[in-house]
């Protein structure tokens, strides 16, 4: 057949969703599965999103507003930053693509730590700029001094994921300080935050408040993890009003839907049942990883709502041991397995099947 598509993708990894647990207990013929995959909390919707969700489902017969005010300007306000330096997007991955765009055109470079966020190799091909993907350290986080060393005159972008996904590790402030310091000016440093939420470290700086001002920093944040709407598809970018209103230029027209503004915003009300809600899922991180450190020693402390099992080799076996008992989880073959912190039973059940699968 002719060929069509573009012959350079054709080596780009996929980006692998977690499987669907109705279907995994369907299979094994269990009443129920567990799905610890994807990041999510387990807790279901804020109190007032789906109020708030009914009442703009009538109006869903119109297009939603474009310029997103409402929600930039109450995000604006928790953030103290102006309307003018916030991006919304239709979730924060496609704000990294539309960072993307709007900095790199093809055979710039982007630099960033591997292993870290699968999208980010497939955002990068897509716009036809190189990947400098720096190895992790020995202990799985971003080995930053190589990460600035790599940085050379077509880098236009440095991508941190902090804490890192998949291996929840976290970079603290002196070191994110000698990266910023050592990049130059023409770079722009986004600072991929999405499980800022779930940060108890005070040595793990909030880019947001501690950089965000610095005119080459933009962060990332999502509404998908902590504030419980992965769903809808809603994230925000922070930056200068430069690189903010050229990321709004890119965006796709009306992505940010009228459902995703309207949940987004009740979401933001409902701010202290979201911390309640964050500090069970950490309290929960912090039973999980003692527990798991029984059978994988090596598991890093994560500040993020999963825990990394380095296994290696024993990573597909491992999550295909897990599965046959009904708990999904998400190998990275030859690499690790990551495991979304649940409610306490969705643990206990991981923690079953984990110990029979390393048995
Ligand atoms: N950044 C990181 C580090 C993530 O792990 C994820 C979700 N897996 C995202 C961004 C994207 O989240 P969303 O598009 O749902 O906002």
């Amino acid at each position: 057949m002719t060929r069509l598509t573009r012959p350079d993708l054709d080596g780009l990894p996929n980006y692998v969703p977690g499987r669907n647990p109705a279907d995994l207990a369907r299979e094994l013929g269990l009443p129920e599965a567990v799905k610890l995959a994807s990041n999510e909390v387990p807790y279901g919707p804020l109190p007032g999103v789906m109020e708030a969700l009914a009442e703009a489902a009538t109006a869903v017969h119109r297009y939603p507003d474009m310029g997103v005010l409402e929600l930039r300007h109450a995000l604006a306000e928790r953030h103290e930053v102006s309307p003018d330096r916030i991006a919304t997007g239709c979730g924060s991955v496609a704000l990294a693509e539309h960072v993307v765009r709007t900095t790199c055109l093809p055979g710039d470079e982007i630099v960033y730590a591997w292993r870290s966020f699968e999208a980010y190799p497939i955002i990068s091909a897509t716009t036809g700029a190189a990947s400098v993907q720096v190895p992790n350290t020995a202990e799985h986080g971003h080995d930053l001094p190589a990460m600035a060393a790599a940085v050379t005159d077509r880098t236009r972008l440095v991508l941190v994921c902090n804490p890192n996904n998949p291996t929840g590790t976290s970079v603290r402030r002196a070191e994110l300080e000698a990266l910023l310091d050592a990049v130059p000016e023409t770079t722009l440093v986004v600072l991929d935050e999405a499980y800022r939420e779930f940060v108890t470290d005070p040595a793990v700086p909030d880019g947001l408040v501690e950089y965000g001002d610095r005119p080459n920093v933009a962060v990332l944040r999502t509404f998908s993890k902590a504030w419980g709407l992965a769903g809808l598809r809603i994230g925000f970018l922070v930056a200068q009003p430069e690189v903010a209103a050229a990321v709004r230029r890119v965006v796709t027209p009306f992505s940010t839907s009228s459902l995703a503004q309207a949940a987004a915003l009740a979401a933001l009300r409902a701010v202290d049942e979201m911390r309640r809600r964050a500090d069970l899922v950490i309290a929960e991180r912090e039973r999980l990883t003692t527990a798991v450190r029984k059978v994988v020693p090596e598991a890093p402390d994560s500040q993020a709502n999963f825990v990394w099992l380095p296994l290696g080799e024993r990573a597909l076996p491992f999550g295909q041991a897990c599965e046959a008992r009904g708990v999904i989880v998400r190998p990275f073959p030859g690499e690790g397995v990551r495991v979304t912190v649940g409610k306490p039973a969705e643990n206990d059940a991981f923690l079953a099947a984990a110990e029979a699968a390393l048995r």
